[in-house]
């Protein structure tokens, strides 16, 4: 064999097809290509790193709670006809809808089973059937019924940044009526903590109340902090200096209500200060990036891209930022924060969003850019007392592995990477790249 002979073999076997341009669509064995990568996807441990499990009537999933009356989604209510799928999967639901009477069945066989499997066996077995090698639980706090070694902690930030006087905050519309009394109870239940019984007198012990909290969530096993400050108030940071937020919180801190622009001086320091305690404590800082639930979510207000000044700012170097939802609808804009070594992308709630044919174009983007970036998670929630997370992490697991396996065999057969390149990014984005940010405390 010639020498220039014997290259072009090696070059023929390393590059996806002996063809090695990359072409425009995918060819006529991108169907068996999807067949052949997805049971290899499905047979991948995932790690979830945006979830809220726990049961219908727990308030603690979440530190806020949907608005009455808010608008869904199509694909996102309880009637979606996929939760009957979800439910036949999961436990062997026998109906095809979900009617009074037949729904009292999936209610007493959850029942049946909660007693069969108790305390966290029950949960544990949900994420054995759906191959979830672990989940982050986003809750206010933990239950006793979560195993903490599969389920792993990251706790809510917000509520440091609301402690005066919430009379113009909370009358705001009807939505941030429902989220800023939630804000004062959660900041509550952190003096309450910390054996806290009125807001610190001086700026400096306020700050350090706010770190003590942070120290004693990680070891009570929290591994990340979240903002859902989206919801709450526009996610533009300027950049007050202590004496500015020092002067705001000395002139509140026993009453009077700040005016709005007193109030964003004050957070804007403390959101900053949070961010840079994240770091010192290798706490990465996960925040809400997306549309959200309220028909009163202000997406141009809160769009991720408001985010840039902070993510790019090089104080914050040492924080890891993981965009929670990834930017929807702006996941296009949003991979190109991943440019910066310490920002990542959660593809949660995307997949339950948007059916499978659009998470995967989604997913094909993400992957064609930063693939060693993006890490996977379902948004579960309970939806009612009868679909709880149990069938909403059925959907988010199912519609990612379809719509992963989807994208990467287009894009094997456009000729862009290899099968076994398929299976590393898919092995990435499933498992390998969130667990890595959390220093060995998940797996
Ligand atoms: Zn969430």
């Amino acid at each position: 064999m010639k020498p220039r002979l014997l290259l072009s073999v090696i070059i023929a076997t390393m590059l996806p097809s002996a063809a090695a341009q990359s072409r425009p669509f995918p060819g006529p064995d991108v169907q068996q290509i999807y067949q052949r990568l997805l049971p290899q996807i499905e047979k991948i441990p995932a790690f979830d790193h945006h979830a809220h499990p726990g049961y219908a009537d727990d308030p603690d999933i979440d530190a806020m709670a949907a608005p009455p009356n808010a608008s869904a989604p199509f694909r996102t209510r309880d009637d979606n006809p996929e939760l009957v799928a979800a439910a036949k999967s999961l436990f062997g639901y026998p109906y095809k809808d979900f009617s009074p009477e037949h729904s009292k069945w999936l209610l007493d066989q959850k029942t049946e089973l909660k007693k069969q499997l108790a305390g966290p066996a029950y949960f544990n077995s949900i994420l054995d059937k759906l191959n979830i090698e672990s989940s982050v639980a986003n809750r206010a706090m933990m239950p006793d019924y979560l195993d903490p070694k599969r389920f792993p902690w990251v706790f809510f930030a917000d509520s440091f940044m609301w402690p005066f006087n919430n009379e113009h905050e909370t009358a705001r519309n009807s939505d941030e009526g429902v989220f800023i009394p939630l804000q004062e109870k959660m900041l509550h239940r952190w003096m309450q903590q910390e054996s806290v019984t009125k807001l610190p007198a001086s700026f400096a012990d306020y700050l350090k109340f706010i770190t003590t909290v942070l120290e004693d969530n990680s070891k009570r096993g929290g591994i990340a902090m979240k903002f859902e400050v989206a919801y709450f108030r526009p996610t533009t940071f300027s950049d007050p200096t202590r004496a500015q937020a020092e002067d705001v919180y000395a002139h509140y801190v026993s009453g009077g209500v700040p005016s709005e622009r007193d109030y964003r001086t004050f957070q804007d320091y403390i959101f900053r200060y949070l961010v840079q305690e994240g770091g010192r404590l290798h706490l990465p800082v996960h925040i809400h990036s997306a549309v959200g639930i309220g028909d009163y979510f202000n997406l141009s207000q809160s769009n991720i891209m408001n985010l840039e000044s902070v993510l790019r700012d090089p104080r914050y170097a040492s924080t890891t930022f993981v965009m929670i939802h990834g930017g929807y609808p702006l996941d296009r804009e949003a991979i190109w924060l991943a440019a910066m070594k310490n920002v990542y992308l959660d593809s949660s709630e995307m997949e339950l969003i948007q059916y499978p044919a659009a998470m995967k174009e989604t997913l094909k983007t993400w992957l064609e850019t930063f693939p060693d970036k993006i890490t996977f998670g379902t948004d579960c929630f309970p939806y009612n007392q009868i679909l709880g997370a149990e069938e909403s992490y059925w959907l988010g697991v199912h519609s990612s592995r379809t719509a992963l396996a989807a994208a990467l065999a287009e894009m094997v057969s456009e000729n862009e990477i290899t099968e076994a390149g398929a299976l590393d990014l898919a092995h990435a984005y499933l498992h390998d790249t969130a667990v890595k940010l959390y220093e060995g405390r998940v797996h």
